[in-house]
């Protein structure tokens, strides 16, 4: 891959705006509390899927880091899970009755800091999930895992218990930038768990990288990028760096004159793409790497690459359910979110065994949006006629009102509309949340697109 075709400084410069990531359509901002617990009760039982995918959210964290816009509780007392585990356990055991003829296909520990729960307490939950969800024989289990407070012999313990993917936050190595961000970590000890982990046996390691940081420049960078090819993992995220110091208090810490500008981040983005091109690595959608011979990459070969609240996935197929605070569910036509304050959570779950705030039922209407804006962000491509007949609709008569506003990125030469598809040029993948911002129906009454973060 040549990472050339995904670059032009003069365009991305000219679409530099913000904009949703679509993990959903529409986004969590049309989330409502109309949208009550037996509306949800009513999708699980109305969808025609009956394969799940588990994500658990674990909110706490040992320190903060000043970058982070995540939904999560520093604490340095690993007790505090105790207590959280037991009323996960009440939301388990209360939503899993509602789920009987499901499969689990792919679980997710996301947080916060998965890796914050002690050796014990991760058996305990593993163990809750699956004495009350039916487990495929081949499941994904995945995890998030910070590496500052963690022992070598985690790789062993998680592989004993069913993981088989782990997701390891580096971010940047060089020490200036970790101080800036108040998140200091040993390189070497990474780069040695991470070969530790593939001994064991883990066959797909993911690490996550930022551009954009305070002190970040070429020279950092360029030995961040070359670590990480050093640790030969299967996938790199490559994280924009959203400064939004108004939304998020922690990033009042990063001052203004130690970020990059906004030439100094054109930069660091193109040297990041061009280098892991050169590593081998295949750019996926707006900001994963994975190679060639990771699932990912292949299903985004065969056209089958799929979209959700995690970012990119192979399992389009299967419904979402959400455990824990502020975790997201997808199920049949419904998106919902579990309450976001740990009090509240607990409240919620000791008053009504569930934590459910708010969610959307899907118009037919948002589903047909929903399916052009994941074909286009997934594929890069979108084929007319299959919406066509799938929805019984005439495209261009249905996008009448939406089709004008591509004309600007036609004349750009980013995107080709024919009779029958939409073809997104590869120099356009960087500003493929642009392009389908023109499908969003629901973006003009956000006129503050400050809510989202920039494309770059
Ligand atoms: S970046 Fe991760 S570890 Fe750091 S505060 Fe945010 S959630 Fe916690």
């Amino acid at each position: 891959m040549r990472a050339t075709q995904f670059f032009d400084q003069a365009l991305l410069k000219k679409y530099n705006t913000s904009g949703p990531r679509y993990t959903s359509y529409p986004t969590a901002l049309e989330f409502n509390e109309q949208f009550s617990y037996t509306n949800l009760v009513s999708a699980i039982k109305e969808s025609p899927n009956n394969e799940l995918s588990l994500y658990v959210h674990i909110p706490f964290c040992h320190s903060l880091c000043y970058y982070c816009g995540c939904n999560k509780v520093v604490t340095r007392h690993r007790d505090k899970a105790d207590t959280y585990l037991e009323f996960l356990a009440q939301e388990i055991t209360e939503k899993a009755v509602l789920f009987k003829n499901y499969t689990i296909k792919q679980l997710h520990w996301g947080g916060g800091t998965p890796s914050f729960l002690r050796h014990e307490q991760m058996v305990k939950l593993v163990a809750l999930l699956k004495e009350n969800f039916t487990f495929a024989e081949q499941v994904e289990m995945s995890i998030e895992i910070d590496p500052r407070e963690i022992e070598m012999n985690l790789a062993e313990h998680l592989y004993s218990l069913g993981f088989n993917r782990l997701s390891i936050g580096v971010q940047d190595i060089d020490k200036k930038v970790q101080q800036a961000i108040n998140r200091v970590q040993s390189t070497e000890f990474i780069a040695s768990f991470i070969a530790h982990a593939k001994q064991v046996g883990f066959k797909s390691i993911n690490i996550d990288l930022i551009y954009g940081l305070p002190h970040q420049n070429i020279a950092t960078f360029t030995r961040t990028l070359s670590k990480a090819n050093e640790m030969a993992v299967d996938r790199i995220s490559l994280f924009s760096y959203a400064h939004m110091p108004t939304r998020f208090a922690a990033q009042r810490k990063l001052k203004d004159e130690w970020l990059p500008s906004i030439e100094e981040k054109f930069a660091l983005m193109k040297l990041a793409i061009e280098m892991l091109c050169d590593f081998g690595y295949e750019f996926i959608g707006m900001d994963h790497f994975a190679k060639p011979e990771d699932e990912l990459a292949i299903a985004q070969n065969a056209g089958d690459l799929h979209r959700n609240f995690q970012g990119y996935t192979t399992k389009g197929g299967c419904d979402l359910l959400g455990l824990g605070v502020s975790s997201i569910s997808a199920i049949g036509n419904s998106f919902s979110q579990n309450t976001k304050e740990l009090q509240g959570y607990y409240k919620a779950i000791a008053t009504k065994a569930h934590a459910h705030e708010k969610g959307v039922n899907l118009s037919r209407d948002d589903i047909i949006r929903g399916e052009v804006i994941r074909e286009l962000m997934c594929n890069l491509y979108l084929d007319k006629n299959k919406i066509n007949e799938k929805f019984a609709i005439s495209f261009d008569d249905y996008f009448a009102d939406d089709l004008p506003l591509l004309q600007t990125f036609i004349q750009d030469g980013l995107i080709s509309n024919t009779r029958d598809h939409l073809r997104v040029d590869q120099k356009a993948r960087l500003l493929i949340r642009n392009i389908c911002m023109s499908f969003d129906a629901y973006l003009k009454q956000h006129i503050n697109t400050q809510r989202f973060s920039r494309v770059i």
